[in-house]
């Protein structure tokens, strides 16, 4: 799978590297998977039939790494009884649809999200899946199964629920043992940490409300055992934070401490309301947060102290979140909104464009503990966007970069992975896209109607 590439000429090159230098009319050389070379002099001479692509009217960053998702809720967005609903009554509404939802489900989900994540710029996808409806035996090996053939780096959060609440029904729930039997084998079979890793296993109950302290406490120790992430949703709404001291006597984030999550291999989805004290044990941990800023302003839960957390040394990425609450899967449109957000929050010079192309790229995969993704330099994985120079919506603009954040959000021409090119001139090379949205489209709508017999 490693391939061998060089792309040429390319306008602007945007390293996302340590003084965010931007090269122009630069090359960049990726041979078996990996950046061998780059720079604005001549390109190095290689043979004739060397795989070659166009830089010229693109812009080139390292590929987007996209840190908390559920692909699954693609066939639930815009889904009219939670539309104008905040957390709780959205997630029970959302939550009824799924008792018949299979692996065959899953597959068409998880190949049409990635779609929509590497046509905005993301090679690298975590999803957080915790749907085990009663019988759907083999969820993550079908996530793996797509992942696969779409060319993306893939990590599998394996989520959990075991704990009955007013949000969840019978069927959504698995006992422990199956949960952490199940981790384990996904952790065995298929985690690779070595640089390069197209697949990997994240530890992940899907959250303090929804799991019993024994398994939050187990799920922590599996983690920290096989060095691997450890992942849940924290921080969200201040309802969390109420019921969670009436429920435990503690906030959510001293609460997940007292079960052991004390771990620099961890992130929490959302992080919104931390106070300055968590802020510290955050830092002191080494914890780090998945920002999502689409899904926090649609179910109007707050807004994330990111420049704070940056200040404060806090590893903090970017994250679509679930297809039902953003509800799309634009990794560089959420880029923007967390570029806006921001602003609104701390006035217009807190996070420039490149500021927020580093949280969509280095950022993010060092939340993911990743060092081979995530920058233009010698070494790192060949991933690279490459987005057209201009679109209607940034004609002639003065500063085609900032413009890919401050005009309306493109999609990429290109999308390379590992040196192998996924996407060409805006299509999925051997994905039939067309046939993929009918088929979605076909099973939501039996998702939504089943779950009402
Ligand atoms: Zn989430």
């Amino acid at each position: 799978m490693p391939a061998n590439l060089l792309i040429e000429n390319i306008d602007f090159l945007v390293t996302a590297n340590q003084e965010q230098r931007i090269l122009c009319g630069a090359w960049l050389q990726i041979e078996d998977g990996f950046i061998r070379g780059f720079g604005t002099d001549s390109a190095p001479s290689v043979p004739q039939d060397y795989p070659r692509l166009s830089g010229r009217g693109k812009i080139a960053t390292p590929g987007l790494v996209n840190t908390h998702h559920h692909l699954y809720q693609n066939m639930a967005r815009a889904y009219t009884p939670g539309n104008n609903q905040s957390l709780l009554p959205w997630l029970a509404n959302m939550n009824k649809l799924w008792e018949y939802f299979r692996e065959d489900d899953l597959y068409i989900c998880t190949k049409l999200g990635i779609a929509e994540l590497m046509l905005s710029g993301a090679t690298t996808i975590a999803d957080h899946h915790y749907v085990f409806p009663r019988d759907a035996k083999n969820m993550t090996e079908t996530q793996f199964e797509a992942s696969d053939q779409m060319g993306v780096r893939f990590h599998a959060s394996r989520g959990s629920m075991n704990f009955k609440s007013d949000l969840i029904s019978d069927w959504a729930l698995q006992d422990e043992d199956t949960i952490l039997a199940d981790t384990e084998a996904l952790i065995t079979k298929h985690h690779v940490s070595e640089p390069g890793s197209y697949q990997q296993v994240i530890v992940a109950p899907c959250a303090a409300t929804s799991c019993s302290k024994s398994l939050l406490i187990a799920s922590a120790q599996l983690a920290k055992l096989y060095d691997v992430g450890l992942h849940t949703h924290c921080g969200e709404t201040l309802a969390e934070n109420e019921y969670s001291v009436e429920k435990f006597g503690a906030r959510p984030l001293e609460y997940l401490l007292d079960c052991g999550w004390d771990y620099d291999n961890a992130w929490l989805a959302h992080g919104i309301h931390f106070d300055d004290e968590e802020l510290a044990t955050l830092a002191k941990h080494g914890i780090g947060v998945a920002h999502c800023p689409n899904a926090n302003m649609r179910l109007g839960s707050g807004i994330c102290r990111v420049p704070e957390l940056i200040d404060h040394a806090i590893k903090v990425g970017i994250a679509v979140d679930g297809s039902a609450s953003n509800d799309s899967g634009h990794l560089l449109g959420e880029l923007r909104q967390a570029f806006y957000l921001a602003r609104v929050k701390y006035g217009a010079e807190a996070m420039s464009a490149l500021d927020a192309i580093d949280l969509g790229t280095w950022r993010s995969a060092n939340l993911m503990g990743r060092d081979d993704i995530g920058k233009i330099e010698i070494g790192k994985c060949g991933d690279i966007a490459l987005f057209p120079f201009e679109d209607l919506y940034s004609n002639g603009a003065e500063n085609p970069v900032d413009a890919l954040l401050i005009c309306h959000p493109r999609q990429v021409s290109d999308l390379v992975i590992g040196g192998n090119i996924r996407v060409r001139e805006q299509q999925i090379i051997g994905l039939d896209l067309p046939a993929l949205r009918n088929e979605h489209r076909m099973r939501a709508k039996k998702v939504r109607e089943t779950s009402f017999h």
